[in-house]
């Protein structure tokens, strides 16, 4: 089990995005959300961290801690 969770923003609510986002799909729903620059590092130096979009981390985060990216 994971220990935490970086949140993407969703593709639906944010749609233009931000610079140098990257539009990924997310792992657990499966739907449009931004990889922001950042995200990547956090989880090589915490392994146990995943990214979920902001709607699946809502979810996850209650047995979970939000982790800022
Ligand atoms: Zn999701």
């Amino acid at each position: 089990m994971k220990d935490g969770v970086i949140t993407m923003p969703m593709k639906k609510n944010v749609p233009e995005g931000g610079p140098a986002w990257r539009l990924v799909t997310c792992p657990v729903c499966g739907r449009e959300c931004w990889e922001r620059p950042g995200v990547l590092d956090v989880m090589e130096k915490n392994p146990k961290l995943m990214a979920a979009c902001t709607e699946c981390a809502l979810k996850v985060t209650v047995t979970h801690r939000y982790v800022k990216a």
